[in-house]
């Protein structure tokens, strides 16, 4: 097995999925049944022994103490897989129109479209499946593989940090590098949703073709202009520019209740990932 067939089976995967478009019985619309969620994928492959992942991750302003690195989920991890998936344009797209309009009876409001509220939950459906399926493929070749977020020693340390980060780890695997509003800007943009497996299978890792955490953000503060919350300060720096205390509670707050034909819940916000010029791609 290579990297080449991981590639293959991904894309195969999001080809033939039925879960990258709205279920009839899921869409919140009538009119957005069958919407496209995702419109490709990305694939990178770290090294399970990658200083970054065993040592520097555990770092307090880093990731946190508790991040267990691959050989703690694995003991004998070779690999980690990471993907990004971004999302349609017309995912995209819907979610640059002003949105807070009061949803349903109570004290509540859309605070993004309906497009984008289906890609972040049904999406996350999606992703959980790809997780699984490129669990059972990897072992069908004779290896094993575990999804960190899907395993029972998964957990969230404290509301917004957990035991494993996707991000940081599509980092390492050469995806991309991390913007002022905390997400990871890929080749394909900002705005779509990331995930990984470890494997025990020695598949070459890629060459980060960068060499700083932020190197592709360019401070331009467009993502800052688009937050309703005010959470993003470009004068903090990269590091400190997004504090997760203001824009966590507000996309909590978000939260509808129960809607849809499937009486679901769903939240979201997305403002910063869309009309900003890391949106689609490297600014
Ligand atoms: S909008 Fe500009 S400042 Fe914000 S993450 Fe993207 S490139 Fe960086
Ligand atoms: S998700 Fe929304 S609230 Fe949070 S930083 Fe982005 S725009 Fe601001």
């Amino acid at each position: 097995m290579t990297g080449k067939d991981i590639e293959s089976f991904t894309t195969e995967y999001l080809k033939t999925s039925d879960l990258n478009s709205v279920a009839a019985e899921d869409a919140i619309y009538p009119d957005l049944a069958g919407m496209q969620i995702y419109s490709g994928s990305l694939v990178g492959f770290a090294a399970a022994d990658d200083n970054l992942l065993v040592e520097d991750f555990k770092k307090e302003d880093i990731v946190y103490p508790d991040y267990m690195a691959p050989k703690e989920w694995m003991e004998d991890a070779k690999t980690v897989i990471s993907f990004f998936l971004p999302f349609t344009e017309l995912v995209c797209e819907s979610n640059k129109k002003e949105y807070d309009i009061p949803y349903g009876p109570r004290i509540t409001s859309q605070r993004c479209s309906a497009e984008w509220l289906h890609a972040r939950i049904e999406g996350q459906k999606l992703v959980i499946d790809l997780m699984i399926k490129l669990c059972e493929f990897i072992k069908v070749q004779g290896c094993k593989a575990v999804a960190p977020t899907l395993s029972p020693q998964f957990r969230l340390i404290t509301p917004y940090i957990s035991n494993w980060s996707e991000r940081h780890a599509a980092y390492v695997a050469g995806l991309g590098t991390f913007g002022l509003s905390k997400g990871l800007i890929t080749e394909r943009g900002m705005a779509g949703r990331f995930g990984s497996v470890i494997t025990d299978a020695e598949l070459t890792a890629t060459i980060r073709p960068y060499s700083t955490p932020f190197e592709y953000c360019v401070m331009c503060g467009e993502c800052q202009r688009r937050c309703p919350s005010n959470a993003i300060d470009v004068n903090r720096g990269c590091v400190k520019g997004k504090d997760q205390n203001i824009c966590g509670p507000y996309v909590e707050e978000s939260t509808l209740p129960k809607h849809g034909p499937n009486r679901i819940i769903r939240y979201g916000c997305g403002k910063c990932q869309v009309a900003v010029p890391c949106e689609h791609r490297k600014p």
